[in-house]
Order: C-alpha cells, then sequence, then structure tokens
C-alpha cells in the first residue's frame, strides 16, 4: 500500500527550503510534529503563535494531505497580498507544511534524532478492535521512535474522545522509561497554555467532538533524558 508513497532515506536529505522557503538560510527544521494532521487545523492555529518555529503535519490519505498543502498555500498567499497595518495583525504561514507520509513506518526518516521538542497526536484513528490494536499509533514498539525523535524535555500531547484508547495511550506512554506523565496544569505554569487551548479545540475532528457534545480526553507526557547517549 505504501508503493506510491515516495519518502526520503534520511531527514538529512530533505529539502526543507522548498518547505519553509521564507527560512532557506536559517538552517532552521521542524520542532512540532502534528501525527495524522488530518485537515491540518492545529498547524494552522499555532503557526501565528510560535512565528519562528518550523512545524509539519504528516497525513497518509493522499486527498487529505493535498487540501493541507493547499490550505497553507492559499493562506501565504493571502497573506503576501494583503497590505499591513490595515487589518489584524497577519501571519504568512511559511512555518507550516504538510507531508504525505505513513508515520507509523517512516517517522525517522523524516525527523532527526531529538530534532523535535513537540509531537502531536490529536483523535488518532481508534481501531477498536483487539485484533486491530497494533495499528493504533502509540504502541510499545513504536514508542522507541517517538522518544528518539523527540528532545529531551520535549512533549508529546495527546487527545481522544475515546476512553478505551485514552487509556491505552496512557498505560503505554506511561510504562515506557523515556517519557513521564506531566499534568495540564504544569504545562500551562511552564506557558504552554496555547498550544493546550489549540489541541483541544484547533482541529476538525476536535470540533466535531464538541458539536456532539463528546468529552475529550488529554493526556501529555515529556521525555525524560535517563543518560548521556539515550
Ligand atoms: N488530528 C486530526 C484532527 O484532530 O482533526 C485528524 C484526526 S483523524 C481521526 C486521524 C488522521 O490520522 C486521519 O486523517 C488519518 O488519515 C491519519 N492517519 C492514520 N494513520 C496514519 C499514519 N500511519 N500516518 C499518517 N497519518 C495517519
Amino acid at each position: 500500500s505504501d508503493h506510491s508513497l515516495d519518502y526520503p532515506s534520511s531527514p538529512g536529505v530533505i529539502h526543507w527550503a522548498s518547505h519553509y522557503p521564507a527560512f532557506h538560510d536559517t538552517g532552521k527544521i521542524p520542532e512540532f510534529a502534528d501525527i495524522g494532521c488530518g485537515f491540518g487545523g492545529l498547524l494552522i492555529a499555532l503557526a501565528p503563535l510560535f512565528p519562528d518555529v518550523l512545524m509539519l503535519g504528516m497525513e497518509i490519505r493522499v486527498q487529505v494531505s493535498q487540501y493541507v498543502e493547499d490550505r497553507i498555500a492559499a493562506l501565504r498567499v493571502t497573506a503576501s497580498e494583503s497590505s499591513a497595518g490595515i487589518d489584524a495583525i497577519p501571519h504568512d504561514y511559511q512555518n507550516v507544511s504538510v507531508v504525505r507520509a505513513n508515520a507509523m513506518k517512516f517517522l525517522p526518516n523524516y525527523f532527526s534524532k531529538h530534532s523535535l521538542s513537540s509531537l502531536f497526536f490529536l483523535f488518532p484513528d481508534p481501531h477498536f478492535k483487539s485484533r486491530k490494536h497494533k495499528a493504533r499509533i502509540i504502541s510499545p514498539t513504536l514508542l522507541a521512535e517517538y522518544a528518539f525523535v523527540l528532545r529531551p524535555g520535549g512533549i508529546v500531547y495527546t487527545i481522544t474522545d475515546v476512553k478505551d484508547l485514552h487509556e491505552w495511550m496512557k498505560v503505554h506512554l506511561t510504562a515506557f522509561p523515556l517519557f513521564e506523565p506531566v499534568d495540564e496544569e504544569t504545562l500551562r505554569k511552564e506557558g504552554k497554555g496555547p498550544i493546550i487551548d489549540a489541541v483541544y479545540t484547533s482541529t476538525e475532528e476536535g470540533k466535531k467532538v464538541q458539536r456532539n457534545g463528546g468529552d475529550k480526553w488529554l493526556a501529555c507526557f515529556r521525555r525524560v533524558q535517563v543518560s548521556r547517549n539515550s
């Protein structure tokens, strides 16, 4: 199923300048990754809040990742056409981009060791049946990869409206030695309130849950440093 998916052999070969032209001479690489970004609501919400941070969405569905690509391109054009000073401060959305990719297979092909400060799993597909649990995006085998790309001190944000999936993600992330649970209040005190607000409300799935009056369960984890080489 991945035969049509082009993926880089390593993060070093990715031409980030084509994703973030305005940052081409900064040497910057993505620091926030939204895994299974869907229609891109989180990226669009966070972009103006962290204008110097490069953000990348990963989405496996062709039409959906294309939609996000078009959405970002349109926002960039609008920004370049609007005259400064008349409306509210326009953001240029130069710091967001998207790739079509299977994050469960190719995450380390996109992100180098300890390059990310935030990793988002917002309303991931629940895969309800037990025999499909291995298809879940938070799974024991994948946690090692998430710990690899996340820098010590970096945060994994998860949110879902499926209680069983929430418990599953919590159990596995808590059991993994390189992650420790961190509560919402602590993160807000550290100034991450705007990120948490966006996690709750900015995505298309999050808005749908809201419209339907569903619950949302948040669980966040800090990537810990255990030894010099971890
Ligand atoms: N995070 C978005 C939101 O909150 O609106 C989308 C949530 S949607 C329920 C889950 C998304 O994950 C879908 O768009 C799906 O295509 C994508 N997805 C599922 N498995 C994936 C994978 N292995 N790699 C990348 N994206 C994936």
